[in-house]
């Protein structure tokens, strides 16, 4: 039994039980529970937590338990509001108070602190003088900072409006201050705790390893292209697009809007209302896909975002994982691609060029590249940048899934490096792979480069290979690119090391192109967004929008994804079957039960009687005139699906002649082979009995004419 320390006595069961009731959860993630008893006992607390980690109910859940309010001062008025809107859905009284409000409104929110009417209330830094009057422990009986970082000078988000917070701890001196972030450096940290004058707050810091994030990097070749592609292997998921420009998150967006992609772009130089309207698109699933700048995303709590694409290289570690951590939030498996180019590091080191803390910025951004660069795990990478250490390998990151195979690429390099030498350091990889592969184009054959000595010498390596071996020698600094002299290949002082000196140098072997990839090509089939099929989980998601728009609320404040992907497998059909369900709290159970269940038992009843209506279905496309192969397209199934269904319809009599699908003689042929065969019921003797010749579709269509005719 936990006793604490005010007069109350609170058991882990009665913690455990709103847990449920009022956030619909069933257990405590990583450190919550711990964190929320040294809260309920009244203690200052700094929490680390990642994001998407759960930090938000850490103070949300004791404010249940407090008699008076729990203050929350929060930077961004869009994610108070989010968090409000979350609490509301879930039956919890909670408000915010800033300076987008009207002076009634602002009014309203005093009124109810004042008569305790609710438990959260939300503030921006800017307004807490206004609230002076009640800044005192007759009505506050807890604080929480979120993204207390921005505290910090040594942060990387800092906001001076948040500098004045010292003063809280004066006023409230007997109030618990809980203070929250997911930046992990200990100079924040130790920061943060001074200047907010709470040097003996217990700490909580938790793991930084976000399982569920796949990791992966490619290089930035078509980036366009690749992005397209991406998503439309995933219609319907929500993610982020990051780059580094204002400019390049417009094209980008124009460009995926060409091709279908429901994106919009994001950036500070928008003003307020198009900024204000395309976060709240997102939020509501309005629009799928943001393509942005880092501007994006804080105060952005969507917990269905899928994956976050990395058009440029960020800057350092701990923004590329801030960034990451936006998908997932909900635990269900998500993505985070990188696409890494040199020009990028390039022009980030021009940024940094300009700034103060040069050295600091450097080393950061290094970090960051050989992140990029990694041929080990790169969580573990991740993860050993926060100071966490993890023996195995993680599985879920391109190197673990792909792991290199390194050979002895010596001559490979002497190659290549020969070659930059030959044309003078004065043409970039492209050329230089060309005249490897003794390409007679003309950006080779117009200077004669045909007559050099390495001309053709690398003539069997694929193109995309000399790429890939090109790229590691300048990771490993054996020849580098010029970016202020057209991009051109240079040599180093460790070109000599291959050229002359004997030295030996590994490199890894080409990873194949995804199989996916490939069965495009051979079909020579565009990929075209993919069809969105009908499943239990895409009439839940339908519902919840509908009643999102109607509530006006993000779509996922109703049910996360994950609520939704529990809802589809369980298929609950009580109310306490739904209340199992993790996600549902009462409020959320007496709200939306009624309407997911009725969507649940229709979709059910559907099903089953969708075996008869599929045929049915096909049968009327056959008779509007629609080939086989049309009619598969259209109802996104196997041509040898539909022939079974035209075969049973044939057998029940119904308007289908068989018979132009195959040809009298061959009936014949099957008819003998059935004689032979003494009606054997499988195809297999058949289809050896007739010499391999005749391929088992008309094998079964022979056999249903012969059945009919019988
Ligand atoms: P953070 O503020 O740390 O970035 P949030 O507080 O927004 O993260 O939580 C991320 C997501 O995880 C939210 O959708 C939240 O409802 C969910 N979550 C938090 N705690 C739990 C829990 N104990 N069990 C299941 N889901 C949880
Ligand atoms: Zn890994």
């Amino acid at each position: 039994m936990v006793i604490f320390a005010f007069m109350m006595e609170i058991t882990e069961k009665d913690l455990l039980e709103k847990l449920k009731s009022s956030f619909g959860y069933d257990s405590f993630r990583l450190e919550q529970q711990k964190i929320i008893e040294n809260i309920l006992n009244k203690k200052d607390t700094l929490v680390i937590m990642p994001t998407g980690g759960g930090k938000s109910i850490c103070f949300q859940l004791p404010a249940l338990f407090f008699k008076g309010i729990t203050l929350v001062i929060s930077p961004l008025i869009a994610l108070m509001k989010d968090q409000v809107d979350s609490l509301k859905a879930n039956g919890i009284s909670a408000t915010y108070y800033n300076s987008s409000q009207s002076a009634e409104q602002q009014q309203q929110v005093f009124d109810a602190i004042v008569n305790k009417e609710v438990k959260l209330v939300y503030v921006a830094p800017e307004s807490l003088s206004l609230l002076q009057n009640i800044l005192n422990q007759t009505y506050i009986s807890c604080v929480a900072i979120d993204e207390a970082h921005c505290i910090s000078a040594w942060g990387h988000d800092f906001r001076p409006s948040y500098k004045q917070l010292s003063f809280l701890k004066k006023s409230l001196p007997d109030v618990p201050i809980v203070a929250l972030t997911a930046t992990a450096d200990k100079a924040t940290q130790e920061d943060i705790l001074e200047q907010l004058a709470i040097p003996n707050a217990t700490k909580y810091v938790s793991s930084f390893n976000r399982e569920n994030i796949s990791l992966e990097v490619r290089p930035a070749n078509d980036r366009v292209q690749q992005i397209i592609k991406f998503i439309n292997k995933k219609p319907n998921e929500s993610g982020i697009v990051y780059c580094l420009s204002r400019k390049a998150t417009e094209q980008l967006a124009s460009k995926l809007k060409q091709n279908n992609i429901n994106a919009k772009a994001y950036h500070a130089g928008l003003n307020f209302e198009e900024r204000a309207k395309t976060q709240e698109d997102f939020i509501k699933d309005d629009v799928a896909i943001i393509c942005a700048t880092v501007a994006f995303g804080m105060g952005i709590d969507k917990s269905n975002v899928r994956w976050v694409i990395h058009y440029n290289m960020p800057k350092n570690i701990e923004g590329y994982y801030q960034e990451i951590g936006r998908s997932g939030r909900d635990g269900l498996p998500a993505k985070a691609l990188l696409f890494h180019s040199y020009a990028d590091v390039i022009q980030l080191r021009q940024f940094i060029a300009n700034t103060g803390n040069k050295e600091v910025q450097e080393a950061k951004l290094d970090r960051m590249k050989q992140f990029a660069e990694a041929t080990v795990c790169r969580r573990k990478i991740l993860l050993s940048y926060f100071g966490e250490l993890i023996e195995e390998n993680c599985g879920n990151c391109d190197v673990c899934k792909n792991p290199p195979t390194f050979f002895d690429g010596t001559v490979i390099a002497q190659k290549a490096l020969s070659a930059i030498y030959r044309l003078q350091q004065k043409e970039a990889m492209g050329t230089v792979i060309d005249v490897l592969r003794g390409a007679k184009n003309a950006a080779v054959l117009d200077k004669n480069y045909q007559v050099l000595k390495t001309y053709g010498i690398g003539n069997d390596i694929s193109w995309k290979d000399w790429q890939h071996y090109i790229i590691q020698l300048i990771n490993q600094g054996y020849c580098q690119i010029a970016f202020h002299l057209n991009n051109t290949l240079q040599l180093t002082d460790f070109s000599n090391k291959i050229l002359f000196d004997g030295e030996k140098i590994a490199l890894t072997i080409p990873i194949e192109i995804k199989k996916e990839e490939k069965l495009v090509k051979a079909t020579g089939k565009k990929v075209t967004n993919k069809a969105v099929k009908d499943t239990l989980f895409e009439r839940l998601r339908k519902l919840r929008y509908r009643i999102a728009q109607e509530e006006d609320i993000a779509a996922y404040l109703v049910f996360s994804d994950a609520t939704l992907r529990e809802l589809e497998n369980e298929r609950p059909q009580t109310d306490n079957e739904f209340l199992a369900i993790s996600g549902v709290g009462q409020r959320k159970l007496e709200v939306y039960g009624g309407e997911f269940m009725e969507e649940i038992r229709t979709f059910i009843k559907e099903k089953k009687r969708g075996k008869k209506d599929t045929t049915l279905e096909t049968y009327n496309l056959y008779k509007e005139g629609f080939t086989i192969d049309e009619i598969a397209e259209k109802r996104n199934l196997k041509a040898q699906t539909i022939f079974s269904h035209l075969s049973k319809l044939y057998l029940e009599g119904k308007d289908v002649s068989l018979d132009e699908f195959i040809d009298a003689s061959t009936v014949k042929l099957i008819a003998n082979a059935k004689k032979v065969l003494k009606n054997e019921p499988t195809l297999k003797p058949y289809f050896e009995f007739l010499g391999e010749k005749v391929p088992y579709e008309q094998i079964r269509i022979g056999l249903t004419i012969l059945q009919k005719k019988r």
